[in-house]
């Protein structure tokens, strides 16, 4: 499920990471330059401070020399110790070699109090401004990308977005999330990925926090409670309606169905085979009947049984037939459902966001289940549709048996993607 989004999407931040990581050294020796570029013109201007650098050059690296020399020093007088331990040593060699020792401890300590002048040069030279290294650092590590450079970056996810069917609208908010992160001086060196994903991993998170319900729950609380499956042709309906039944069963609800698509003759057979597998009531009319009045007689079926849910199978049509979209209408008017359920494609990405939309728009759905989520490779419906209609994916259809019906968790969708 997702893989081919996931795996894009990694390249992506790979490459939008690396992007953000060469314009933080490009900055980085940029200001590196006018660091120099400053420190020539001042030379040339006070030919005074030149001279006093390059002394101070100069007797730093006399100061480096003697430093080792000293060290090398130490280090074979150490070891003529150790090897004359316990040799005797004659009385003149040894003050020799003590006043060696002490001749370089005093010109150690001259050495300690030279550099101390030194950095307090510095210390007061940084004061007045003239060393920007502290600044530089700062920049550094906190970074920010220009806008032109940050719509340079996007624009590799945007198509990744688009190619793995996420909403326009998704891709928006997405950007913006972003920019708002990588634009505004939050960059560190260290952490471009972690920042760039953490910031993708929480729009999505945001994409999908639509408020949800736990349909078990919510079926309880009425008899009989009426759920109207619709949606499009071939979406997956009929068997999304059956694996539906199929919990409420293993809930210890008793179900009827509808058998209101009545355009297709093969339609009433195809769900009466998933009844009579599920051992489910079916009120069917002939082919060509009012849709509506099937449903109003398994309802008053359901009432007279007691029974806990009536589930209505309407017929697919386009949402841009505006005549069956009437007919839907009158379903929905006589047999009041207390809930609309849109059952999507996934596979169809933003088609089936669309579709959803305008189903919305014409009776208003109140949740969606996505069919077919276990071959889609990119996912974008799944991750858009909730943001368009404001209304939860309460299930992903996941195959082709009863028990494939998989309760959503945005949690595990945002994993998939591997974030
Ligand atoms: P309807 O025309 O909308 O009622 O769609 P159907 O229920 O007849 O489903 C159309 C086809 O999609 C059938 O072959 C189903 O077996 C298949 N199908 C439905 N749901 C899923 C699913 O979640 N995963 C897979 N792989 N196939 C599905
Ligand atoms: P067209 O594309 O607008 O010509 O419509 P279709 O070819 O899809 O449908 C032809 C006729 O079948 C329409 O006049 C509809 O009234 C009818 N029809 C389509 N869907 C349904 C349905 O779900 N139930 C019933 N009863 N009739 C339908």
């Amino acid at each position: 499920m997702f893989k081919f989004f996931k795996d894009k999407l990694k390249g992506v931040v790979d490459s939008i990471k690396k992007g953000v990581e060469e314009e933080v050294e490009t900055k980085e020796v940029k200001i590196n330059t006018n660091k120099v570029n400053t420190i020539s013109k001042k030379k040339e201007t006070t030919k005074t401070n030149v001279s006093t650098k390059k002394k101070k050059e100069k007797k730093e690296t006399k100061k480096e020399v003697l430093k080792k020399e000293i060290k090398i020093e130490k280090k074979e007088e150490e070891k003529k110790v150790e090897e004359n331990a316990d040799k005797e040593i004659p009385e003149e060699e040894k003050e020799s070699f003590f006043k060696k020792i002490f001749k370089k401890k005093e010109d150690s300590e001259k050495e300690n109090i030279e550099e101390e002048l030194t950095n307090k040069k510095e210390e007061k030279d940084s004061k007045k401004g003239v060393s920007v290294f502290k600044k530089i650092t700062e920049k550094i590590t906190k970074f920010d990308l220009s806008e032109e450079r940050f719509e340079d970056l996007f624009w590799q996810l945007e198509v990744t977005l688009l190619e793995n069917n996420v909403a326009v609208e998704v891709i928006d908010k997405i950007k913006k999330d972003l920019k708002e992160e990588l634009t505004t001086g939050k960059i560190y060196r260290k952490g471009v990925e972690e920042l760039i994903n953490e910031t993708l991993k929480k729009s999505i998170e945001e994409v999908l926090s639509v408020e949800s319900f736990d349909l078990i729950k919510k079926v309880k609380k009425k008899k009989p409670f009426v759920i109207a499956f619709i949606g499009i042709n071939g979406s997956g309906k009929t068997t999304t309606m059956a694996k539906t039944a199929s919990l409420f069963k293993n809930n210890n609800l008793k179900v009827a169905f509808a058998a209101s698509d009545t355009f297709r003759a093969a339609a009433i057979h195809q769900l009466e085979v998933h009844a009579d597998k599920l051992g489910v009531k079916m009120i069917k009319h002939d082919y060509n009947a009012d849709p509506a009045a099937v449903a109003f007689d398994a309802i008053e079926h359901a009432k007279a049984k007691g029974l806990d849910v009536v589930m209505i199978d309407t017929a697919g049509r386009l949402h841009s037939n505006t005549n069956l979209m009437e007919e839907l209408k009158k379903i929905i008017r006589v047999n009041k459902p207390d809930l609309k359920i849109f059952v999507g494609e996934s596979i169809t990405g933003n088609d089936c966001v669309e579709q959803a939309k305008v189903y919305d728009e014409i009776v208003g759905i109140d949740a969606i289940i996505l069919a077919k989520a276990d071959v889609d490779e990119k996912g974008g419906a799944a991750i858009s549709v909730s943001y368009i209609t404001k209304k939860p994916i309460l299930y992903l259809g996941t195959g082709q048996n009863y028990d494939d019906l998989k309760k959503f968790n945005k949690n595990i969708m945002i994993k998939n993607l591997g974030l």
